[in-house]
């Protein structure tokens, strides 16, 4: 097999198990190593003036850069089909230095109002201390005319969104972002590459909580934007200097993570259906936000521009808080933890992790009930699953 240098040139799950990887043509070793170091030496001082005038790319210190999180990045740019990718140490490390590589005092951007708690919170609380405006749209992206003007610099958006999985429309969205000359921003850590791949659509970057679907095990905190090289490169530089570096054995789990990140994706894909049926169908459950379901207000949507529905999922208990709070303190194979995206099933009630202290109109505004249960399905059997949702809802 011969090395390739563009982007994503296989199928999923070949270019999350081989590319980035130095191995081809040379004895070595098939796992990724980690270079478990802090710097790196050069052999003479002429190799460090031509570091110094920016004439060679040498690692010299893992916070600019080390060859394992390399590997990662080439991974993550060719899954997701980007010139150029950065690996950091949280999903809000990548999401943060990448609004801010955007964003300048007196700026404004646009966001899909359904975002994860923590983004808006960094938008909410953050950004008006650097006189940053961040402007709420609806899913559907309606009135978002009227909230434009010559300040507007970014269009950020979440879709599926947390927890209500509603989709945002990714033509119309790369649409407006083109005619108003927005950066257009998307976390595609909801679907992954394996569903959706936004920058071959015409999004400009990508940002993901690799500590998700990527890492898939519930055992690393991680992050990542990807986008052309022009783009990425100032994030980078916020990376550096505001100090979310990933440390390399998070990135050898992360490499990890990805080569099974198709065939995780694929198997959760298929469970979540069969649970969201389940739940759609007991008399207990009010509603299930599930985009597989014809019932979801964006299924159309999802079957038009994803390439599954999703392992996400979330319903309401027709008992309000109580009932979801007694149903969470009865399940034994679904886990009661925050994450989502591993092999282990979870529930857990937004009002109390993702919506904490958020006022009834901020959930409102969200989609959120106060007996909303989020549930992240993972690859445990379909009927183990099925007989803990029966007995907890019991
Ligand atoms: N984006 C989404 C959709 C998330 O669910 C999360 C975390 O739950 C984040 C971003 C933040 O990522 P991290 O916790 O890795 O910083």
């Amino acid at each position: 097999m011969k090395k390739r240098k563009q982007a994503n040139p296989w199928g999923d799950s070949t270019t999350a198990i081989h590319a980035g990887e130095e191995r081809f043509g040379v004895a070595g070793p098939v796992g990724t190593s980690i270079a478990r170091t802090a710097n790196f030496t050069f052999s003479n001082t002429r190799e460090m003036r031509l570091w110094a005038e920016g004439k060679n790319s040498a690692y010299i210190y893992t916070r600019y850069g080390n060859p394992t999180l390399t590997v990662a990045e080439r991974k993550l740019a060719a899954l997701e089909g980007g010139e150029d990718a950065i690996v950091t140490a949280s999903g809000m490390a990548a999401i943060s230095s990448a609004l801010l590589s955007q964003l300048r005092a007196g700026d404004e951007l646009i966001a899909s109002r359904q975002l994860y708690g923590g983004t808006y919170r960094l938008m909410r609380d953050v950004f008006p201390r650097l006189a940053i405006t961040a402007r709420y749209v609806e899913p559907d992206l309606k009135g978002i005319e009227q909230l434009v003007n010559p300040r507007t610099k970014v269009l950020y958006i979440e879709t599926p969104t947390n927890p209500t999985l509603r989709l945002v429309d990714i033509q119309k969205a790369i649409a407006f972002a083109k005619e108003w000359g927005l950066i257009s921003m998307v976390d595609n850590t909801f679907a992954s590459p394996v569903l959706q791949k936004p920058l071959e659509m015409g999004f400009d970057i990508v940002l993901h909580s690799a500590t998700k679907f990527l890492a898939g095990h519930s055992d690393l905190i991680a992050g990542a934007a990807v986008g052309s090289h022009k783009l990425i490169e100032p994030v980078r530089q916020n990376i550096i200097y505001l100090g979310g570096s990933m440390d390399p054995e998070a990135a050898f789990l992360l490499i990890r993570g990805m080569k099974t990140l198709r065939v995780r994706v694929e198997r959760q894909c298929q469970t979540a259906m069969i649970v969201a049926k389940y739940l759609a169908r007991h008399p207990k459950v009010s509603r299930v936000h599930y985009p597989g379901l014809t019932s979801h207000p964006d299924h159309a949507l999802a079957k038009k521009q994803m390439r599954g529905f999703g392992s996400m999922l979330s319903f309401d208990l027709k008992g309000g808080l109580p009932a979801a709070t007694k149903f969470c303190d009865r399940i034994r194979v679904f886990l009661l933890a925050a994450s989502l995206g591993g092999v282990e099933s979870l529930a857990i009630l937004p009002v109390y992790s993702s919506h904490y202290r958020m006022s009834l109109a901020e959930l409102r505004a969200a989609g959120v009930e106060p007996g909303t249960v989020r549930v992240s399905v993972g690859l445990e059997d379909p009927d183990d699953l099925l007989a803990d949702l029966k007995q907890a809802l019991q």
